[in-house]
């Protein structure tokens, strides 16, 4: 049966959706004119056909929205492609604009969401909560490896001083930590604000801090921002975090670096090689990825599966940009500021 709706109404096909997902954009979208597809796979070239008949495609960040797919969508009639993210990197964008498709993104949805997650591995990994909580349920409560270290008086390296990274030294100054930051366009306005400090270069930052925080975009400049090389100008026993993209980090150089135990600690809520991985339940099954494997061996690894952006508040404010940006279709209101990728 072929299911027709007034014009008014518009179709969107939702990619990679799970649960949180439907029930904020369902929220968000009471007395809207938008038909809901939701489908749990991941957008491809292979699976853009179960966007027909749809006008808007709804994404995340583990879909892969490359010039074959894109054309696919355009084929089928797809105006609009909305990502339920802030990064773009899995967008061929040169390919989008030429074949005139509509890219939105959430510019802006609570920085302290993403902020908090990375404080949160933070203080898990130095104080070894992660350890201590399973000890205590075996009745293990002996403290001998759970030594950290005070925060206070210690320097955050802030790499990327956008909305995240500015919230995230905010944070950290809270705790009496110096701010070292690096970004390729300084605020300094925020940095007088909050009393922190620019260094002049990466390699500045890295050999000064005790602890490093990602928080710039991926980009062909900022992919290994962690490597060999720089990991070798970090302080021995420093902590790293990334909750930014997974390829801002060579893994293979990051194992290296564990398994000589330069580094007290690595928190990762981002993956190189996280699609296909993070966001399911594989636990009835074998890991094949042997470098994730390796890195979930070490006690001073901690990783999440891309959850940072998990909060009540977050999944709010993704799902009404992303409504916004759909109904703008109808031409009736604009996009949502600053949400126009292409
Ligand atoms: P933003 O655009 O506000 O800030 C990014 C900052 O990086 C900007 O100040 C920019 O000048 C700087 N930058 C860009 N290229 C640089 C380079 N080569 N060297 C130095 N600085 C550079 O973005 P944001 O909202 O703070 O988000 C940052 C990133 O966090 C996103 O791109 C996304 O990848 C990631 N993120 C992750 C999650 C999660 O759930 N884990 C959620 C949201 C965002």
């Amino acid at each position: 049966m072929v299911i027709s709706h007034p014009p008014s109404v518009i179709t969107a096909a939702v990619f990679d959706t799970k649960p949180y997902d439907r029930q904020a954009l369902q929220r968000a979208s009471v007395n809207r004119d938008i038909e809901w597809h939701f489908l749990e796979f991941r957008l491809t070239e292979d699976t853009a056909s179960a966007a027909r008949n749809a006008r808007a495609v709804c994404v995340f960040v583990n879909d892969q929205l490359d010039r074959s797919c894109l054309e696919v969508l355009v084929k089928q009639g797809v105006e609009l492609v909305t990502l339920r993210c802030t990064g773009f990197n899995n967008v061929d964008v040169d390919a989008a604009k030429e074949l005139k498709l509509t890219v939105t993104r959430v510019p802006v949805y609570s920085p302290h969401a993403v902020a908090e997650h990375a404080v949160a591995l933070l203080l898990t990994l130095n104080r070894k909560i992660h350890r201590a909580f399973n000890r205590v349920r075996e009745l293990n409560f002996s403290l001998n490896g759970l030594e950290g270290f005070d925060l206070h008086s210690k320097t955050a390296g802030i790499v990327g001083t956008g909305k995240i990274g500015q919230v995230t030294g905010q944070i950290l100054r809270g705790f009496g930590m110096r701010v070292l930051a690096y970004d390729l366009f300084p605020n300094h306005d925020w940095a007088e604000q909050i009393g922190a400090e620019y260094a002049e270069t990466v390699s500045t930052l890295l050999r000064n801090s005790d602890v490093i925080s990602l928080h710039t975009p991926l980009t062909p400049e900022t992919k290994y921002t962690i490597r060999a090389e720089t990991i070798g100008l970090m302080k021995p026993g420093s902590i790293l975090i990334n909750v930014s993209r997974g390829a801002l980090v060579d893994t293979k150089a990051l194992i290296k670096a564990l398994k000589s135990g330069r580094l007290a600690g690595v928190g990762l809520d981002v993956y190189e090689e996280e699609e296909g991985i993070f966001f399911e339940d594989l636990s009835g099954g074998v890991l094949h990825d042997d470098e994730l494997a390796r890195l979930l061996t070490f006690p001073n690894v901690l990783i999440t599966s891309h959850q940072a952006f998990l909060t009540r508040e977050a999944l709010n404010e993704i799902a009404c940009t992303t409504v916004a940006n759909i109904s703008a279709l109808s031409g009736k209101k604009p996009f949502v500021d600053g949400s126009v990728v292409t």
